[in-house]
């Protein structure tokens, strides 16, 4: 999408011009209800599907352009019980790319432009060769927050306001003092007499998760997404309300400076601003042309659902501020930016039923069957509704129009539905008696919230392809090439019960199978061989005990050191166990007291199921047992799972949050708020040196 100022091809069809108006409409409801009343009515994807069809529009026909057009302006009026503040230099928005091709053309513009330029300043006009110099970018995340102003008066912070409608935002000082991350008062000798710090407040993912169990709590209105939260939470008439959520805030840019140097470039000023004690994302890129944008953009695309804050893509701004200053802005936006986005993790479509999914322990999921809709990259069919009482608690009917939501390599699940797209003819969820697949009886016990088929593994097969499928699965016995239609064939044919039977599957029973080649049959079986040769802990989580994960498995694999010592374990015994509680261990007694399931094991054993056994005398010593530790920055050699897993591997735990509880911090590089609170509570900070002679020596 070009930024570029549209020409006109030929009169404007009076459909056209209807259509615009509608869309100008619809977009400028959804932005009030975004950005005023911080409750977004739509997903952002179908909010930017209706500004792109806008601005297609109005590219083509430049007379449908009208003053309060969405395409021309930036965010919205600010609300009116907050005092106004006018802002020195405009906030503007970003011109807005989503696939390569659009990054491809705005790295043409900013080299054309760049070109065109430096011919203007060469003495014959001549445009001179810049093919040889790829332009210089900076690459940042873009953060999913709301942009915010920071006026620093002789180092002090004085004022802090929205973004609003980019001219005028809202005066938000007494709530942005509370964000702890915000310094109230620059660090250095270098202090400009006026800075104005352009930014963007947001919540990480946890702290989201925590307002919203404990909204929910309260019987308050949970929020959409962490960017809503936040934005309520700074636009909050009482301050004490603020405190209390946990904001933080990254700086990204510059307004009015004066009484200091400007530096020369994006990356200058962001060392600059590291200097004066203003947080600064370490996520962040300088490189070489529009091939070093798209590996960054590929790279952060990779690990974006492992950041503890969301993102929706990421910016690139050329990154020396003459050529800044040379490229300018259009409307709304400046030309020497681009906001690279990511597929959208929300969309909107509609339930065409419920239905229930009988899981490996029987548990009933009602699913949503979905019109098919791409979110998060892929297409998106089915979502999951997770219990009943979810179900009942979000208000999903059969025929509703709701957003859906598929982040990194989560299920697909409902957010919510769209109020206003209700209509009379959606039908309640009603769960069913008896098991669709097996036909016993639906059971839900007074104080779980999930409801079960009474059919055991025995009864349904449904249960039993779920318990064969975690069995094979890639961290418990992990036998490549056994997937979901293979197992449910071999059920459905009656080839296999129980997980034993795998193992006496012969070459004949799997290459009739359909969709099978004596290839993969030969594979299936050198797999299903290979995984013989096993872990305790791997084959004890591969049981599929309930309550027992991964983490689980790995503990009691440890402790006990064989399956015998395990199986016979007293229920004291079990509770020894540092991940064990008494439902757990309730649930293993249950599980090897059942003649059924002694038998499985046997059999597996027969079958050549094997792995490395210690008696629990030999116990790896856990000389950090007891001790919890907190990294914080990053350590000069060590990753950060790297120190984690030494750090557990001695018997320590790792905790995200520094509390009186934590023994150790950790503290590398740029080390944050949690090293100044190990520093207040009195907690040892130790450096990787220290960490690795503690691990060594212990
Ligand atoms: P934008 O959010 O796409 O981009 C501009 C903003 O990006 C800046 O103002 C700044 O706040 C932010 N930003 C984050 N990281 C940055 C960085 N590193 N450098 C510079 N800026 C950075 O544009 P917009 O005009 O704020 O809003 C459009 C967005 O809001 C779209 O994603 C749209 O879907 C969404 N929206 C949704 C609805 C809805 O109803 N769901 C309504 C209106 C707008």
């Amino acid at each position: 999408m070009s930024p570029d100022t549209p020409q006109s091809s030929g009169a404007t069809p009076p459909e056209w011009v209807a259509r615009a108006a509608e869309l100008t409409a619809q977009l400028n409801h959804h932005s009030y209800a975004y950005y005023a009343l911080d409750q977004p009515s739509v997903p952002d994807a179908e909010y930017d599907r209706l500004f792109q069809q806008l601005q297609a529009l109005e590219l083509q026909h430049p007379e449908l352009i009208t003053p309060d057009s969405p395409t021309q302006r930036v965010g919205a009026t600010p609300l009116p019980f907050f005092r106004q503040v006018t802002h020195a230099v405009p906030m503007l928005s970003l011109g807005n790319g989503f696939s390569d091709e659009d990054v491809l053309a705005f790295g043409k513009r900013v080299a054309d432009a760049l070109a065109a330029a430096a011919g203007a300043n060469t003495m014959d006009g001549n445009v001179v060769d810049t093919a040889s110099a790829p332009v210089e970018y900076a690459a940042d995340l873009k953060f999913d927050g709301l942009a915010i102003n920071l006026r620093y008066e002789n180092g002090l912070l004085v004022q802090a306001a929205t973004r609003g409608d980019g001219a005028t935002g809202e005066d938000v000082t007494a709530n942005i003092r509370t964000v702890r991350a915000i310094p109230l008062r620059l660090r250095g000798d270098n202090i400009p007499t006026l800075l104005d710090v352009r930014g963007e407040v947001l919540m990480y993912k946890a702290d989201f998760a925590r307002l919203n169990e404990r909204q929910r709590a309260a019987g308050l209105k949970e929020f959409a997404n962490p960017r809503n939260a936040a934005a309520g939470s700074l636009r909050q008439l009482d301050s004490r309300i603020t405190a209390h959520r946990r904001l933080r805030f990254f700086s990204y840019g510059i307004g009015l400076l004066e009484g200091a140097a400007m530096p020369d470039s994006h990356t200058g000023l962001m060392d600059w601003y590291r200097q004066l004690g203003l947080p600064v994302c370490q996520e962040r890129a300088l490189v070489q042309g529009v091939a070093g944008l798209l590996d960054f953009y590929r790279d952060i695309g990779q690990r974006r659902a492992e950041l503890p804050y969301e993102i929706d893509g990421v910016v690139y701004k050329v990154n020396r501020f003459d050529q800044q200053q040379q490229l300018g802005f259009v409307a709304r936006a400046p030309r020497y930016a681009l906001a690279h986005k990511f597929p959208a993790e929300e969309a909107l479509t509609t339930v065409l039923d419920i239905e229930v999914q009988v899981g490996r322990t029987g548990a009933i999921t009602p699913v949503a069957r979905l019109k098919p809709v791409a979110v998060g990259g892929v297409i998106v069919t089915n979502a999951t509704l997770h219990n009943e009482d979810e179900v009942r608690r979000k208000d999903i009917r059969i025929g509703d129009s709701v957003i859906v939501r598929r982040a990194g390599d989560v299920i697909p699940e409902v957010v919510a539905y769209v109020p206003e797209a209700r209509t009379e003819q959606v039908r309640e969820f009603q769960m069913p008696v008896a098991c669709p697949v097996c036909g016993s009886p639906i059971v839900r016990l007074e104080d779980e919230t999930i409801a079960r088929c009474s059919g055991g593994w025995i009864k349904c097969s449904a249960q039993r392809k779920g318990g064969l499928q975690h069995f094979v699965s890639r961290r418990a016995m992990d036998v490549d090439g056994l997937g979901e239609q293979l197992i449910d064939q071999l059920v459905d044919k009656n080839l296999i019960v129980t997980a034993a039977d795998l193992y006496k599957l012969g070459f004949v029973a799997l290459a009739e199978l359909e969709r099978m080649a004596d290839k993969s049959a030969q594979n299936v079986l050198a797999a299903l061989e290979k995984s013989k040769s096993t872990t305790l802990a791997r084959f004890i989580y591969a049981l599929g005990i309930r309550h027992v994960g991964e983490a689980t498995a790995k503990e009691l694999a440890r402790h006990f050191g064989s399956l015998d010592a395990l199986v016979d374990a007293s229920e004291l015994q079990l509770l020894e166990v540092a991940d064990v509680g008494p439902v757990v261990a309730q649930s293993m007694i249950g599980f090897f007291t059942d003649p059924l399931n002694r038998e499985l094991l046997e059999q597996l054993r027969a079958a050549g199921v094997h792995w490395p056994e210690h008696a629990a005398a030999e116990r790896t010593p856990m000389p950090l047992q007891g001790n919890t530790f907190v990294l914080t920055g990053t350590l000069p050699n060590l990753s950060r799972e790297a120190a984690q897993a030494r750090i557990e591997a001695a018997g320590g735990k790792v905790a995200g949050s520094v509390s009186k509880k934590t023994t150790y911090v950790v503290a590398g590089a740029e080390a944050g708020s949690k090293l100044a609170k190990a520093e207040e509570l009195g907690i040892t900070i130790l450096d990787e040196q220290k960490l690795i002679a503690l691990l060594e020596n212990a």
